[in-house]
């Protein structure tokens, strides 16, 4: 073949800018097994389409505000959209703008990244009651994910529940407990930042079923819960024994725990109750939750087994911190039990020419940089396929035909010049207030800022039409 291979990306988070920049890997190659290798030995062109109009995925609307160097991963996702061969079509969504079988037919290969985007459930009555919310849906609205500005969480009681012992659950405890000066300076989105401001939030406290050793906190962030400022940290349910523990991770997590819980309360205006071996029962409230039903929970013999004794915990405010899980795409196999696109090793199965990575090849687990070695297979796999003729690459669509014909369904596309400009504008925003950028948190307006700046200019501006 002596055209470039066309590839297609779907998702521009983490694993689909992986996955494009080791398809038109950098001079330096791709590091495998410890050594730098080329992995690409032919050109190649790739588009990365994505059904919002920004790009990095979950590192701009899910990683928290007050983490901004987790979020620098960015710079990388820059460097590969800069590189020749690459191409960007946001506002675009597969399943809705485009099918699975036109992608097919458009491209020599097609490689899914689009992440998951449900809810894992809790499956306990009162789950869906106004007033307990998925972590996904809150984060995604402090983050100014505009499908979920609209969200106005109930911030108007004094205590916060969140459902859930990992990473997730502190971010939102932090968030939720965070001197809003302390926000201003970050990239959180606007309307959050009003509203908390009101916030009569005082205490917040995170469930965990299992026991202290069991809880799925990284060490450093949980750590970081003791520098927080103007916030108490208490332990309860935990009776910790003097048992040695072998495995170093945990054991620095029983230490922080064990110092959270000797260190004696400051009497700080907030706090956060990191409380274990306690299971959600039901969510009380008709219109509005009022409250949460717990069962205490007991370790027997290493296992965690309800105690038949309850309690209730009043609250307005119930966050679902308990995971997130995939969405199929018509089209395309779906394992129902793991919410991933069925595949072996990253080649979707009985689907020739059609690959996947990241949270929906693998399920929702692993940070930013799991996605670059996760990318990196599937994208050899891809490779191996080509070198063996196996992709199938009759009837692959020219370039400006793709993208005549992307134009033609989805005229508010936003291209890589769109999305710069947008990136831009949020920025320049941000520097005159001290701020990372400054979101754009509704379509309209995103789109008004991808515009060339001849269309976006204010009217005095605007050249006279003839
Ligand atoms: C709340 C939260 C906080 C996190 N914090 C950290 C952290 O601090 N540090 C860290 O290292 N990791 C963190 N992670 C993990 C990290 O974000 C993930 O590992 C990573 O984002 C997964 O990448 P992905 O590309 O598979 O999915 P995503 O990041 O979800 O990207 C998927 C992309 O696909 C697009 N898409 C979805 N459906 C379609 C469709 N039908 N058509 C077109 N496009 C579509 C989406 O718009 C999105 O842009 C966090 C995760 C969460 C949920």
């Amino acid at each position: 073949m002596t055209r470039p291979l066309r590839v297609a990306v779907i998702g521009a988070g983490p694993s689909g800018m992986y996955a494009a920049g080791h398809l038109l890997e950098g001079p330096g190659g791709t590091y495998l097994d410890g050594r730098l290798v080329q992995l690409v030995n032919r050109r190649i062109e790739v588009d990365v389409i994505d059904r919002l109009a920004t790009q990095w995925g979950l590192v701009r609307n899910g990683v928290a505000p007050d983490h901004p160097d987790k979020k620098l991963a960015h710079t990388v996702f820059e460097h590969i959209a800069a590189r020749d061969g690459f191409r960007f079509f946001g506002n675009i969504e597969i399943g809705t703008h485009v099918t699975v079988a036109e992608l097919a037919q458009w491209y020599d290969a097609v490689i899914y990244a689009y992440g998951a985007d449900r809810d894992a459930a809790l499956r306990i009555p009162g789950e869906s009651t106004p007033g307990s919310v998925a972590a996904r849906e809150f984060i995604a609205w402090f983050n100014g994910h505009p499908g979920y500005a609209h969200l106005e969480p109930d911030l108007s009681h004094e205590r916060a529940v969140i459902i859930g012992n990992g990473n997730v659950a502190l971010d939102v405890a932090r968030i939720l407990t965070a001197p809003t000066d302390v926000l201003a300076r970050t990239d959180i989105a606007d309307h959050a930042l009003q509203t908390l401001r009101h916030s009569r939030i005082r205490e917040v406290v995170l469930l965990g079923r299992r026991g202290y050793e069991q809880a799925a906190f990284n060490n450093p962030e949980l750590e970081e819960l003791g520098h927080l400022r103007g916030v108490d940290i208490v332990v309860q349910g935990a009776e910790f024994q003097a048992t040695h523990q072998p495995d170093p991770t945990t054991r620095r997590k029983v230490k922080t725990l064990r110092t959270y819980a000797q260190t004696r309360v400051n009497g700080h205006d907030k706090r956060i109750i990191l409380r274990f071996l306690t299971s959600p029962v039901n969510v009380l409230g008709t219109d509005r939750a009022t409250g949460l039903t717990v069962e205490h929970n007991e370790i027997v013999e290493g296992s965690v087994n309800p105690t038949g004794t309850y309690s209730v915990i009043e609250t307005g405010l119930i966050v679902r911190a308990v995971g997130y899980f995939g969405s199929p795409i018509e089209g395309l196999p779906f394992d129902e039990r793991r919410g991933v696109i069925a595949n072996t090793h990253g080649r979707v199965e009985h689907l020739r020419g059609a690959y996947v990575t990241g949270w929906m090849k693998r399920g929702p687990r692993g940070i930013i940089g799991t996605n670059k070695k996760c990318a990196r297979d599937t994208v050899r796999a891809l490779l191996a396929d080509a070198d063996l003729n196996l992709l199938p690459t009759e009837g692959t669509l020219a370039r400006e035909t793709v993208e005549q014909e992307l134009r033609h369904r989805q005229p508010n596309l936003v291209d890589q010049p769109g999305w710069r400009r947008i990136d831009a504008v949020e920025r320049i925003a941000g520097w005159s207030t001290g701020r990372p950028r400054v979101k754009l948190t509704n379509l309209d307006r995103l789109l008004t800022a991808a515009a060339p700046v001849a269309e976006h200019a204010s009217p005095v501006n605007r050249p006279a039409t003839l």
